[in-house]
């Protein structure tokens, strides 16, 4: 099979709902990834952060193998042996509480808008959310979702949501009424730029909700899993969450999600009210143990803060010999790189001719977060890669 091959049966079968690169890739290990051409890139952008402990990661590829000898997939009406087992490491490393399983960010999301919704009991319903945020593309999460992009063609949305430009704490009060029940947020925005929450205003929004009554759920679905050098990223600001969804690097490269919710509001979704048939199956959560295993075994945690650190040196001194190169912003491997031009996205072009995978959003900004697996030596092979790509803009 060569890469014509692949393409026309996408051009045949597949809906056209993404844009995509001209690669197909068939193999990946750590920080690299071998398109069917034989191309090897670094990937430091590795699936929208899926890949978040690097593509098949040996402790997550020896759980699957051995779940896969066991069972799949048990029905959540059953028991499996895993998915305790997996609820127990998330709440052990974030608050006090309990956890439902999904297949997904947005699925996660959408759990956490119906746990709001109940909290409400039907009085409060209304759930502020940020400008340039990303929640999903259902269509109660594209709702959440502050860009418009998200939203054309698909009126009319469900009601209850309003947006409020982030980092803004006078504009979050005015939009607070007698109707809200949630604020939910990512304390680091990645669709929208890598916009970092001010400390400040997240100890406000906090008070402010406190008074409220006003569920904080923190939307930790790109952020959480080590990404941010914590293994959440609300732990930078000295608080818990209400709720907290998580999805993305959770399973390894496996697909779960997860709303995890604090201990008082364990009982807001009784039987019956939400259910989801592949939720926390057996092969998931085999992976997602695999990936705690990773993190916590071999120091990931601060491996990301050394590499994070490391890094940022790296593209600050880039910066000082490349003028189009702005504003350096983030935490830990989750850094946006401002470009000062209108259109980024040439950047992102050539650095995958270089062999090096990253991302462009908000047009500007050149997205940057590595497997937290990363080295040294990887690191500076990325920014030489880089350096190059910005040799021909
Ligand atoms: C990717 C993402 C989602 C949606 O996750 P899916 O698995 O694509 O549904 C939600 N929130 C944030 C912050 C994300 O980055």
């Amino acid at each position: 099979m060569d890469f014509n091959d692949v393409k026309k049966k996408y051009d045949d079968y597949v809906l056209s709902t993404y844009t995509r690169q001209d690669i197909c890739l068939v193999r990946g290990e750590g920080v690299w990834v071998e398109d069917i051409e034989g191309r090897k890139y670094l990937d430091f952008f590795p699936g929208w952060a899926v890949s978040g402990t690097g593509h098949r990661h040996p402790r997550v590829v020896r759980r699957i193998k051995a779940q896969a000898d066991e069972i799949l997939h048990v029905s959540n009406n059953f028991y499996n042996t895993l998915q305790g087992e997996l609820a127990r490491k998330i709440i052990s490393n974030s608050f006090p509480g309990k956890v439902f399983f999904s297949n997904s960010g947005a699925e996660a999301n959408e759990g956490a808008i119906k746990l709001a919704r109940r909290y409400g009991k039907g009085e409060r319903f209304e759930i502020i959310t940020m400008e340039r945020s990303f929640h999903g593309r259902t269509l109660a999460t594209l709702t959440a979702t502050g860009q418009e992009k998200v939203k054309s063609g698909f009126r009319p949305l469900p009601e209850g949501f309003r947006h409020v430009p982030f980092n803004d704490i006078k504009a979050f009060a005015s939009a607070v009424t007698e109707k809200t029940v949630a604020v939910m947020i990512e304390l680091i925005q990645g669709e929208g730029g890598i916009n970092v929450a001010d400390r400040e205003y997240i100890e406000e929004l906090k008070r402010i909700c406190g008074e409220k009554d006003i569920l904080i759920i923190a939307d930790e679905v790109q952020t959480g899993m080590g990404r941010t050098g914590e293994f959440f990223a609300f732990r930078h600001y000295g608080f818990e969450p209400d709720a907290m969804t998580l999805a993305k690097s959770l399973g390894g490269g496996m697909p779960i999600g997860a709303l995890v919710v604090s201990e008082r509001l364990k009982d807001v979704l009784p039987p019956g009210t939400h259910a989801s048939t592949f939720g926390g199956s057996p092969i998931a959560c085999a992976a997602s143990l695999g990936v705690f295993e990773a993190i916590e075994e071999e120091g990931l945690i601060d491996n990301v803060k050394e590499m994070s650190a490391y890094l940022l040196e790296k593209l600050e001194a880039l910066g000082k010999r490349k003028t189009i190169i702005g504003q350096i912003k983030g935490k830990g491997l989750m850094i946006g790189v401002e470009m000062l031009i209108e259109d980024a996205s040439p950047v992102a072009d050539e650095c995958l001719k270089e062999g090096l995978l990253i991302n462009c959003t908000q047009k500007k900004v050149l997205r940057i977060m590595p497997p937290i697996t990363v080295t040294r030596k990887e690191i500076d092979e990325a920014v030489a890669r880089l350096e190059k790509a910005l040799e021909r803009i």
